[in-house]
């Protein structure tokens, strides 16, 4: 067992480029915020999907105006 191996396997999980810290565990927020963003978008499509469109926005400041 080495205790080196430990060190070694500190790896961004998406390109293998050694991790920082504070980015943990990505090399780069490059990398985090795509992993992120990948992460939201397949989570968000299943739920908008299939939802109805509310419509547009009733701009209020026209509303006043009447
Ligand atoms: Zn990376």
């Amino acid at each position: 067992m080495n205790a080196n191996d430990n060190k070694d396997s500190r790896k961004c999980v998406l390109c293998g480029k050694p991790v920082q810290e504070t980015f943990r565990p990505f090399c780069t927020k490059r990398c985090a915020d795509l992993d992120l963003n990948r992460w939201l978008v397949s989570g968000y499509r299943i739920q908008t999907e299939e939802e109805p469109d509310p419509g547009e926005p009733i701009p209020f400041d026209t509303e006043i105006d009447r």
